[in-house]
């Protein structure tokens, strides 16, 4: 089963460098580690994956609005937030071959519990009484270095003209939320928003993970989809369970299935946690964090009051009261759900004596969803009208236009790009002005006339 999910792993890697989805970074300079880029279908996808976020959170609802705060922020948010200090994740190295790794990690490996949260002595506690179980995952050796506390935030030098800035640093920013916490009072006095209400973002993040090994599930540069709800603090619960129930009904939305996402409860709270969940999904290396859901209490807004100085008390104008908010957020990154998209839609199919790969996204994520296709390539007629039906269409859907080859390697090759729809202009077409429309997952095929393909596709795809 273990190596039937790693060959699943392998197999989805392999797919997305081929047909163009992820690129590993600098290949050409020998790579550039824990960092990728999206082709051209990966940014479809992940673009796919934003729209559908941003619709779910803002679009469809009344009381979120977004934001776009800045990457590069003042170091003071970063300290009053408690990153510079805590955000950290316990860090050994192999004494024989020098690989880092994460040691909470290297003890969930041999089923031992520990959590990024413990502190140092904690968990080197634990270690120490392991050791002889925890073997190097890259050469096999068995001595370590004790635990560390190892920093995550990215420092850069931006805008220190002084000359040693390891001194006085700025972070790219570690998380998205800290830019939606400092601009609260904004958003606040510029929407007409008032309690509860929420703000979304979607942007990147960076951070020094020690181990990165899992494709694009950990990177160091990856981007967040986040939304933090301000509510009254005796609402707390009322507001966290209704998240909890909307974030894993937009997954059932994705199509995923129920068996492949669990959820998991947070153990050890930091201290100003009420509650925290996260909705796991099953990679081909076992359930991971996909999303977190936290109760927050109103730490983020305090400190960030405390630090500048700002008053961040709301005023309900009804009763007169006066409170700091609390927060419930919910935070995703796109690389994950990237991924358990990807995880999810891929099947190897034998259809008809042959055999094929294809990737059943739904038609929302699909980053291609029609491809026209002139039967042949050398008969102008033929080209010259599929592309007229490819200029029409594609003023409204994302279309692919494709006279390479004959039409069973075209469809293969939209089979592996996920493409719903393949829509072919041959002889016949010239006569009763039909071409035909083949479905990616059943492959059947349909005659449909050409002056109904738009009401064709724009039902077929919603
Ligand atoms: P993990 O325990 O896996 O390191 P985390 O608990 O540190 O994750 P959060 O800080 O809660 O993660 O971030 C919220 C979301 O951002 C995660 O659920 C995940 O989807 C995404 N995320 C966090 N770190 C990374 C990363 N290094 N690469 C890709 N996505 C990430």
């Amino acid at each position: 089963m273990k190596k039937e999910k790693n060959d699943l792993m392998e197999k989805i890697i392999s797919l997305t460098k081929r047909r163009g989805f992820v690129f590993p970074s600098s290949e050409i300079y020998g790579g550039f580690a824990a960092v990728y880029d999206l082709g051209p279908y990966g940014v479809e996808l992940a673009n796919n994956i934003k729209k559908e976020w941003w619709r779910s959170m803002t679009q469809l609802r009344d009381n979120v609005v977004g934001l776009d705060s800045a990457i590069f922020m003042s170091p003071k948010i970063w300290e009053a937030s408690g990153h510079v200090k805590g955000f950290s994740d316990p860090l050994t190295e192999c004494r024989k071959c020098h690989t880092r790794l994460r040691l909470d990690t290297l003890l969930e490996e041999i089923d031992v519990l520990a959590d990024e949260k413990m502190s140092e002595e904690e968990i080197n506690k634990i270690f120490d009484a392991n050791r002889e179980k925890i073997k190097c995952p890259s050469c096999g050796a068995k001595d370590f270095t004790s635990g560390r506390s190892f920093n995550l935030l990215v420092q850069s030098n931006l805008g220190n003209f002084t000359g040693d800035w390891t001194k006085e640093p700025v972070y790219l920013r570690g998380e998205t939320c800290q830019g939606i916490y400092v601009n609260y009072k904004n958003v606040l006095d510029s929407a007409r928003v008032r309690i509860p209400f929420g703000i979304a973002q979607i942007g990147k993040a960076f951070r020094n993970e020690i181990t990165a090994r899992q494709f694009i599930f950990r990177t160091r540069e990856f981007e967040q989809m986040e939304m933090q709800y301000f509510i009254h603090p005796d609402k707390t619960k009322e507001a966290y369970n209704y998240w909890r129930e909307a974030r894993w009904q937009f997954y059932l939305d994705l199509g995923f299935k129920p068996e492949n996402l669990k959820w998991h409860q947070h153990e050890n709270l930091v201290f100003y946690a009420k509650e925290a969940y996260d909705i796991e999904y099953n990679f081909p290396f076992g359930f991971k964090e996909l999303e977190g859901i936290h109760a927050r209490g109103d730490y983020d807004l305090t400190q960030h009051a405390k630090s500048s100085g700002q008053n961040f008390e709301y005023l309900d104008t009804i009763s007169g009261e006066k409170f700091v908010p609390n927060i419930v957020e919910t935070s995703v990154g796109v690389g994950r759900t990237f991924l358990a998209a990807l995880c999810e839609a891929y099947r190897e199919e034998n259809i008809g004596g042959d055999e094929r790969i294809v990737l059943a996204l739904p038609p929302r994520l699909a980053p291609i969803k029609i491809a026209v296709f002139p039967l042949l390539k050398n008969k102008p007629d033929l080209v010259v009208r599929a592309e007229e039906i490819y200029h029409s269409l594609r003023q409204k859907f994302r279309c692919e236009f494709d006279d390479n080859g004959n039409i069973g390697k075209r469809y293969r090759r939209q089979d592996e790009i996920g493409t719903p729809f393949c829509l072919t202009f041959d002889f016949d077409s010239l006569d009763d002005a039909m071409v035909t429309v083949r479905e990616r997952d059943s492959a059947t095929q349909e005659r449909v006339k050409i002056s109904d393909l738009d009401n064709y596709f724009s039902s077929r795809l919603s």
